[in-house]
């Protein structure tokens, strides 16, 4: 009689010689398995092996460029988001990051500037041990904001410029440089975006200042004053003074004896709309730019200086003054040993004036401190700005990314450093 167990033994049975026979399959396949790994772990090495090649022969930094990903890859970013708050100080010194450009590109350089929060940096300095293998050297900065390559020109004018411009309409007196290196984004900042060789003069803080100048004056707290809006543009270029709105004509800086600081027969147009504004931008621009022979010869090693003033209507006395400077290139105080005399006389005197600027705007946050603006022409000529309780200040340094610009992006941090000393921390939050 057949029962119940007997059955399930049968069925045992069948089912032990299905696993001796899939036992037997699965070492086959497992032996073609190993087989096909070994095979795959090969190929994987040598392609492994062809693309190191391929990345030497075609992109000595490489290996730098795998070590920041890494660095970058182990960190959060909490960059600054637009609607972030803006803090009134009355010293703001801040940072922009530049994208890479196509010349930098092309020499396949490596972006070096990591900006991890919205006000602190890393910069990964490429360095040899004497072995010769490769080591980053990070080094840590902290500004009161650090913008990325993402952020546009409004966003820089929203938390640097920006806040300034009220301080004009309450008898203060506001500045605003552009430091750093040729080719950092000094004139795009200020003057506003290239397209080509075309400038949008629209979206640089120059314009976008009058734009808030004109809302003001309109404001029912400051239209009762009755201001009276004008604008000047010049440059200063070594001991010379030129004027940007008269064809570059030559003028004198006088010092009476109160101190006061007088540019003699500086062009000043008044301006009843952002329209008139924008055209003298535009009209100085140009002027600056002219008789180059290539694209940044002259005006970097110059300092522009464009300034929006306020006045009561028929008087000569100035109520409010806003100062936008786009300054010479930082390197150029550096050509202090080039064969050329001529080079070496200007790279001295524009390493004087940025020395005299940034101890002028220090003394500016320490009450009642010697303010050394004889140094330069340039702290000469904006002395009465750095004067005041209600001053203002805002310094926007400039940095461009790759590797190559290394050095003089730590410089630039180092300079911007020390106008207003904040400790970097590892916090993200402070
Ligand atoms: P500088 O005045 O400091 O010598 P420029 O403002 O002329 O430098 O900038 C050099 C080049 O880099 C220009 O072609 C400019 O358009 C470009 N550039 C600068 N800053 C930026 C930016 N934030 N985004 C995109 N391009 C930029
Ligand atoms: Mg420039």
């Amino acid at each position: 009689p057949k029962s119940p167990t007997n059955k399930k033994v049968s069925n045992s049975r069948r089912d032990s010689i299905y696993d001796y026979k899939s036992e037997a399959a699965k070492k086959v396949e497992l032996i073609a398995k190993n087989r096909d790994e070994r095979r795959q772990r090969q190929a994987d090495e040598k392609a492994q092996k062809d693309l190191i090649m391929h990345l030497e022969q075609n992109n000595p930094y490489w290996e730098f460029s795998q070590m920041i990903r890494d660095f970058r890859n182990g960190i959060d970013f909490r960059p600054l988001r637009e609607h972030d708050p803006v803090v009134e100080n009355q010293i703001t010194v801040c940072v922009r990051k530049r994208p890479l450009n196509d010349k930098e590109d092309r020499r396949k350089e490596v972006d070096v500037i990591t900006v991890n929060t919205k006000n602190q940096l890393i910069v990964h300095e490429p360095k040899h041990k004497v072995d010769l293998t490769k080591y980053l050297e990070n080094q840590n900065f902290r500004f009161d904001y650090v913008f990325d390559d993402s952020c546009s020109n409004d966003i820089v004018y929203k938390f640097t410029a920006k806040p300034l411009v009220k301080t004009i309409f309450e008898g203060g007196m506001a500045t605003c440089f552009a430091y750093g290196q040729t080719g950092s984004g000094k004139t795009h900042t200020m003057g506003g975006e290239f397209r080509g060789k075309q400038q949008n003069f629209r979206n640089g803080i120059y314009g976008l200042v009058a734009v808030d100048v004109f809302k003001l004056l309109n404001h029912q707290k400051y239209a009762q004053k009755n201001y009276m809006v004008s604008a000047s543009f010049f440059e200063i270029y070594g001991k010379l003074v030129f004027d940007l709105l008269a064809k570059k004509q030559r003028l004198r800086v006088l010092e009476d004896g109160k101190q006061q600081v007088q540019v003699v027969g500086l062009t000043e147009k008044i301006v009843s709309k952002v329209e008139d504004v924008i055209d003298l931008i535009q009209k100085g621009s140009m002027e600056r730019t002219s008789g180059q022979t290539s694209a940044n010869s002259n005006s970097s090693r110059s300092h522009a200086v464009f300034q929006i003033i306020l006045r009561k209507s028929g008087s000569k006395h100035v109520d409010g003054k806003f100062s936008l400077i786009d300054l010479a290139g930082n390197e150029r105080g550096a050509d202090t040993n080039k064969s050329n005399r001529q080079t070496r006389i200007e790279g001295a005197d524009i390493n004087k004036s940025l020395l005299a600027l940034k101890e002028c705007i220090r003394a500016l946050g320490r009450k009642g401190a010697h303010l050394p603006f004889r140094g330069s022409k340039l702290t000469q000529v904006l002395r009465d700005s750095f004067i005041g309780e209600k001053s203002r200040t805002c310094m926007i340094a400039l940095i461009s990314p790759g590797n190559f610009s290394v050095d003089h992006s730590l410089n630039t941090l180092r300079y911007a450093d020390r106008v207003k000393e904040l400790i970097a921390t590892d916090s993200p939050e402070d």
